[in-house]
């Protein structure tokens, strides 16, 4: 059985002083039943890892190094103490133009420096009217098994953000999310039974303390990627109860 995980992701919000308040609490919570993790600012990343909270960080560079001025790179993520990397993400990928092969390269360069990647995948509300939903998280998904193979992805994280639902409060209902996630893992499942068993694939896209446990009670559901209500201490927290 999948140990559930429950993951902040402050996007450019937060502060050193909301870190620090929120720190020993998402300690307290986090336990046996359920991991929780913030996906804080880069600049955060040392001060959070420092206070024992699992951290990740929000993109990271395809490069290792060199002339690439004000990316990020995933072996000085590392070092602070960060363990993840989302990679992916919608806002990445709309935002900023990253393509499927930005983001597997993306993924592997975290893999490669000992960061375990969460590779974010969901569709526009505009794919899914026009029935493209699993052909568009197939091709996100592709891009990184056709660069680094299946077994890449028994040392990663999937989470399902149907673009649409991001910081729009019109959440998926239960039954939608967990049709895309029994896909994806039936999708792994044939290459790679175990690593389909084993992977947590997580759901994002306005959580809140509300509707959390519906979610997280999904049988492919392996807890969530939070935005907005991460920024709120006992929202965040309450929601971290909800998927033990
Ligand atoms: P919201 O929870 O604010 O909708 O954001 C979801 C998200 O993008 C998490 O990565």
């Amino acid at each position: 059985s999948r140990k559930p995980l429950v993951a902040g992701n402050w996007k450019l919000n937060g502060s050193l002083e909301l870190l620090n308040e929120m720190a020993p609490e998402l300690k307290a919570v986090a336990g046996e039943d359920v991991d929780v993790a913030l996906f804080v600012p880069a600049l955060l990343v040392a001060s959070s890892a420092q206070q024992g909270v699992i951290t990740g960080i929000q993109t990271v560079s395809e490069y290792e190094s060199g002339a690439y001025t004000g990316e990020i790179q995933a072996s000085l993520a590392k070092e602070l103490g960060a363990s993840f990397a989302l990679v992916g993400h919608s806002e990445r990928r709309h935002i900023f133009g990253e393509s499927n092969e930005d983001v597997a390269a993306k993924f592997a360069m975290a893999q490669q420096q000992g960061l375990t990647p969460v590779l974010c995948v969901g569709e526009t509300e505009q794919q899914r009217e026009q029935n493209e939903t699993e052909s568009v998280i197939s091709a996100q998904i592709d891009a990184v098994i056709e660069k680094l193979g299946v077994a890449a992805l028994s040392q990663s994280v999937i989470a399902y953000e149907p673009v649409w639902a991001i910081g729009t409060g019109k959440t998926a209902s239960p039954e939608q999310a967990q049709q895309v996630h029994q896909f994806i893992r039936a999708k792994i499942a044939s290459l790679d039974s175990e690593i389909a068993q084993r992977l947590l694939i997580l759901y994002g896209g306005s959580v809140n303390e509300q509707n959390s446990s519906d979610l997280f009670a999904q049988a492919d559901i392996d807890g969530g990627l939070i935005g907005g209500a991460s920024l709120k201490k006992d929202a965040f927290i309450s929601i971290c109860e909800s998927a033990k």
